[in-house]
């Protein structure tokens, strides 16, 4: 055999792309990474308590055909991790021979429903780690291990943009992800690394105990301040962060981009 037609043989298969999805046992971390082993990117989740949940994600994401490992994290405690990405690396190096990672998506998230009077700074500071300090640290210590032209994806709220009593805390923190999301696309770019931040409308998951999904009266008026007149379903978001992180849309970077059918329009 000639060795033009050895090089050309021989060119090895481009390496598949690996994204981390916090809080990827449930929700819509759950369904963007079904999205994203449909496109042929593999994934880490991580869970906080659920681990028979992630288990079932990994097998779902196993029988499309992807590889996927899911790992225990509190994205709410800093302190751990510098630990947590040691588990990563090794889990990388076990599953994929490689210690990096194209895609990040910062989605693991709880609500807290409490008017802005009755909100205490146990519930303040128990959003502001999860959903402010957690996705800022995280992304820091991740750092080293993102490649370069890699992607970011933050999760937001339309409670960031319109405002509902009940929300103050939860929507100041996810107002905060949106200013972060900029300040990262500037800092990152350098790097080719692009990040945006999606800001959901009201979707039926087990967000908030399942409020939306569960108590019809609630479904149907959100429905009605809906341009597409129904609430959110979880493939509504998982297929948009999906398209994000593995189409054509590396030079959108810094932007916040709602997906809420057309919710408060
Ligand atoms: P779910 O309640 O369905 O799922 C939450 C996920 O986050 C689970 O995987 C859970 O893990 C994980 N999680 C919760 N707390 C922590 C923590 N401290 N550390 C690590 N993981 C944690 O929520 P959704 O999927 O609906 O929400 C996902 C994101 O989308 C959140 O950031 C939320 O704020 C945002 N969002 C949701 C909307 C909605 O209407 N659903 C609307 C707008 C934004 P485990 O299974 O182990 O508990």
């Amino acid at each position: 055999m000639s060795m033009t037609a050895n090089t050309t043989t021989d060119t090895p298969a481009r390496p598949r792309k690996i994204a981390l999805i916090t809080g990827g046992s449930r929700g819509l971390g759950r369904n963007a990474a079904l999205h994203l082993a449909r496109a042929g990117i593999d994934v880490v989740l991580t869970y906080l308590n659920n681990a028979e949940d992630a288990a079932g994600a990994v097998a779902e994401i196993r029988a499309l055909g992807g590889q996927a490992v899911a790992l225990q994290l509190d994205t709410g405690k800093t302190a751990e991790f510098d630990s947590f990405v040691i588990r990563l690396r090794d889990a990388l190096r076990t599953g994929w021979g490689r210690e990096t990672l194209d895609f990040l998506v910062n989605n693991a998230g709880i609500g807290i429903h409490k008017s802005f009077a009755e909100t205490t700074e146990d519930d303040f500071d128990l959003l502001m780690n999860i959903h402010l300090k957690g996705v800022f640290f995280l992304t820091q210590r991740l750092l080293p291990v993102m490649n370069d032209g890699g992607r970011i994806v933050n999760l937001s709220s339309g409670l960031a943009r319109f405002s509902m009593p009940g929300f103050a805390a939860y929507a100041a923190m996810k107002g905060g992800v949106e200013v972060l999301t900029r300040y990262l696309a500037k800092e990152l770019g350098p790097r080719g690394i692009s990040v945006n931040v999606v800001a959901p409308g009201a979707i039926e998951t087990d967000f908030g105990g399942g409020a939306v999904r569960d108590i019809p009266e609630m479904n149907r008026a959100i429905a009605a301040q809906t341009a597409m007149g129904r609430v959110g379903m979880p493939d509504d978001i998982g297929g948009a962060i999906a398209t994000l992180l593995g189409g054509e849309t590396q030079w959108i970077t810094g932007q916040r981009i709602e997906i809420s059918g057309g919710m408060l329009l």
